[in-house]
């Protein structure tokens, strides 16, 4: 049967390159054509670039998809699903794009196979804009896995811009049942961490940013840790990592030339204050990255302060899909819950 093409307008919202990594993944999930228009087009330097160019890719790999625009800087994209099939794949981006925004493209769809999958990922790991591999990884992925999700993932090389080469593992089974993601209540602080992680530059970078976390938190000694990791290229990045009874949520901030390593970690702290003077059970990147698994799994609802330009954009596009699964409520004090009905289609039960 031909389904009907949906056409998806790529400069609706924040109209970055999430309005088509969501279009390809609910392509993909449920089979519908989608024709996206206007890629990025507000952007300084719009359409496809390598990174979404590696998601397109991936996303016809991964379901034999027939595909027009599949080209750098393209900015219309039509994508005909065929038949998801799970196994191993290895997709590289070429530049020090991000690895972590390619997952989270493709891994909702091999979530439907019955196989095993492995995808092995090049490119890069810790990324201005981007979940960071540690976000992914301690953050989403975890909380996902709590609620019934089988993923793991192995990172072998970091890879910071400009040179990227990073390079890491995910393995994604079958769930055989999901349950539903409730974060209306922070709960109890569980513990604290703060921890760089540093490739070829000196040591006195992350020693004065873990000194930021201990003067400006009051966090202790004990609760930093100073990494030295391996990658191609020089790299620095501070990650806050916070668990309460709900889940964990990490506040990173990547080094960049130029910037001071006290205002580098003074970043991260000033989101941490924020997050914790609020009522916010989910912090502001979770909360537009969830939405899409929840969609696809179980559903369940959540808390946020202002929801960001990400988050209601997502959720416009995901609710045109699927006819409108995603409620946007707004409470006191500019706080809003977000209520998503799962549809149940990545589980085998
Ligand atoms: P563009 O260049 O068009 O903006 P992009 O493809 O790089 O696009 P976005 O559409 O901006 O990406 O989406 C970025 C994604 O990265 C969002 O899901 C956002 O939540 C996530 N993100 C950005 N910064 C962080 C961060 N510090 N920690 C965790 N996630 C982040």
């Amino acid at each position: 049967m031909n389904r009907e093409i949906l056409a998806i307008d790529g400069s609706q919202g924040e109209g970055g390159g999430q309005i088509l990594r969501t279009s390809l993944s609910l392509s993909m999930c449920l089979g519908i054509p989608v024709k996206i228009e206007n890629i990025r087009s507000g952007r300084k330097k719009p359409g496809l670039l390598r990174q979404h160019l590696t998601c397109v890719r991936a996303a016809k790999a991964i379901c034999n998809a027939e595909v027009e625009g599949d080209e750098l800087r393209s900015s219309e994209v039509l994508f005909k699903p065929g038949k998801i099939k799970g196994g191993e794949y290895h997709f590289s981006i070429g530049t020090a794009g991000s690895t972590t925004l390619v997952f989270q493209t493709i891994f909702p769809a091999l979530l439907m196979s019955d196989l095993e999958s492995k995808v092995n990922l090049t490119g890069g790991t810790h990324n201005m804009s981007a979940p960071s591999y540690e976000f992914l990884e301690k953050s989403f992925i975890k909380l996902l896995n709590e609620h019934g999700f089988k993923v793991s993932t192995k990172i072998y090389r970091y890879g910071f811009y400009p040179q990227g080469g990073g390079e890491w593992l995910a393995r994604v089974l079958p769930s055989n049942y999901l349950s539903p993601i409730m974060l209306t209540e922070k709960g109890s602080l569980k513990s604290r961490k703060a921890k760089t992680l540093t490739s070829r530059l000196p040591e006195h970078i992350s020693e004065r940013e873990l000194r930021q976390v201990v003067r400006k938190l009051n966090w202790c000694l004990t609760e930093t840790e100073a990494l030295e990791v391996d990658a191609f290229g020089p790299g620095n990045i501070i990650s806050l990592q916070l668990s309460h009874d709900s889940h964990t949520e990490i506040f990173d901030e990547v080094a960049r030339l130029g910037i001071k390593a006290e205002r580098v970690a003074g970043n991260a702290i000033k989101r941490v204050k924020e997050f914790l003077s609020s009522d916010a059970v989910v912090g502001e990147y979770l909360a537009d990255q969830l939405l899409l698994p929840m969609v696809l799994g179980a559903g369940g609802e959540y808390l946020v302060h202002k929801p960001s330009l990400h988050t209601t954009t997502n959720i416009d596009v995901i609710n045109r899909f699927t006819n409108n699964t995603i409620i946007l409520e707004e409470l006191e004090d500019s706080n809003f819950k977000i209520k998503v009905k799962g549809l149940n289609l990545i589980s085998k039960s």
